[in-house]
């Protein structure tokens, strides 16, 4: 255990924002965010906004950012989206939603322990699936197809869309003008040539440069969602069984001492048992293993985060156990010839909606429509990227279906 985590006891975590003398009766931001370590993003460090706002009192920029991406009308429409499952097909698989909640549990958790910004890695964690299209990674493959000779489409870079062009919401501006850190966080990846036109946000892919270690964090947090709950899913669903999952030495291990400990238990009981355990070892883990980096390459600031390696990491032995679970899944659950049927349909529902819209785009509603042929495909992808499952659905019936309405 490294001296940075040590000092991390639950006592020093809640440490007590009080006001300043002077002040009002409302902490000062300085104060919200006075238990950051050195290297952590703190909002009074921020690089701004791209449109200037008066700063917000009684939270923290980051916190805004958090509160505009939860109001936003993307978020809700996460509810509605597949994460591997299509909607109808059960009420208690994820969903981008959920995903995007249990994300953010876990990126809190390891950031807490970190002693960096909750606020921005909650904020990045329920920002980074916004730009995702219907259908789960079905729809992006087949949208980022149809795409192909107008600049491709990329759910890191429609979500960053979202955020700052298409959400209507304020007055004063397109999207909902987040802080750069919020932004830098979720642009997980970015061609080169994406990185050149993005300007500042996109220097760090030019530059072989690092986001902050929220941002870090988020990425992993990802993956530790959607590796166990995929897990929990899959054998909900019926695709999985825990036989097969005998193979996965992670699984194997926990699932081991799960009936070891509560030998009366199984079923739900006992697969819960061994997901909890499975993400509970990773998260310690990975707040270990980036610990121990933080003190070895010791960042004094978030500049230092930026130009040094990757911090936040897996353990080598844990990491390899991550990535078989992740080949596990690939192999079976991802190619299982139930999810591959969905999968093919939903190829043809947004292949369909985009050609047809290309074709004539006086299909579209109007505020997609524009006289300039040349943004017309992107607009057609914006359009398409914010349906929920059920909408694409529908509207592919209202363009096909003679009697569809
Ligand atoms: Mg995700």
């Amino acid at each position: 255990m490294s001296e940075i985590r040590s000092d991390n006891l639950i006592g020093s975590l809640d440490a007590p924002a009080t006001p300043t003398a002077g002040a009002a009766s409302l902490p000062t931001i300085a104060a919200l965010e006075a238990h950051l370590a050195p290297y952590a993003a703190h909002s009074s460090q921020s690089r701004g906004r791209r449109h200037h706002e008066p700063p917000p009192s009684a939270r923290t920029e980051f916190q805004r950012d958090r509160d505009r991406i939860v109001h936003s009308t993307a978020f809700r429409r996460l509810e509605y989206k597949t994460q591997v499952f299509v909607n109808h097909e059960g009420d208690l698989f994820r969903t981008r939603l959920t995903h995007s909640l249990e994300v953010a549990q876990i990126a809190r958790s390891v950031a807490r322990n970190l002693r960096v910004n909750e606020d921005l890695v909650e904020a990045i964690s329920l920002a980074h699936d916004l730009g995702h299209t219907p259908f789960g990674h079905a729809g992006q493959d087949a949208l980022n197809e149809c795409m192909r000779d107008y600049g491709g489409f990329e759910h890191n870079l429609q979500s960053l869309a979202v955020v700052d062009d298409l959400e209507e919401h304020y007055g004063a501006f397109d999207g909902l003008n987040l802080c750069f850190e919020t932004r830098e966080g979720i642009l997980k990846h970015c061609s080169r040539e994406n990185a050149r036109r993005l300007g500042e946000l996109g220097e760090r892919f030019l530059q072989g440069r690092q986001p902050s270690i929220e941002a870090q964090i988020a990425n992993l947090a990802d993956e530790i969602a959607y590796n166990n709950h995929d897990v929990d899913d899959g054998l909900r669903s019926g695709l999985l069984t825990i036989d097969q999952l005998a193979q996965v030495e992670l699984w194997r291990t926990h699932y081991d001492t799960a009936r070891r400990d509560y030998p009366q238990i199984e079923g739900r009981r006992l697969i819960h048992e061994t997901v909890r355990r499975i993400i509970n070892t990773l998260i310690v883990d990975l707040i270990d293993t980036t610990s121990r980096n933080i003190a070895q390459h010791a960042p004094q600031s978030l500049d230092d985060v930026r130009r040094a390696p990757p911090l936040v990491a897996h353990s080598d032995a844990i990491a390899a156990q991550a990535a078989a679970l992740k080949r596990f899944l690939f192999n079976n659950l991802y190619r299982h010839y139930r999810v591959m049927r969905m999968a093919n349909k939903a190829r043809r529902v947004i292949a369909g909606l985009f050609d047809a819209f290309l074709d004539d785009p006086r299909l579209l509603p109007p505020n997609y429509q524009t006289p300039d042929a040349s943004r017309q495909p992107r607009l057609i992808a914006h359009y398409i990227a914010g349906m929920t499952d059920r909408y694409a659905s529908k509207e592919y019936q209202r363009l096909f279906v003679v009697d569809g309405n």
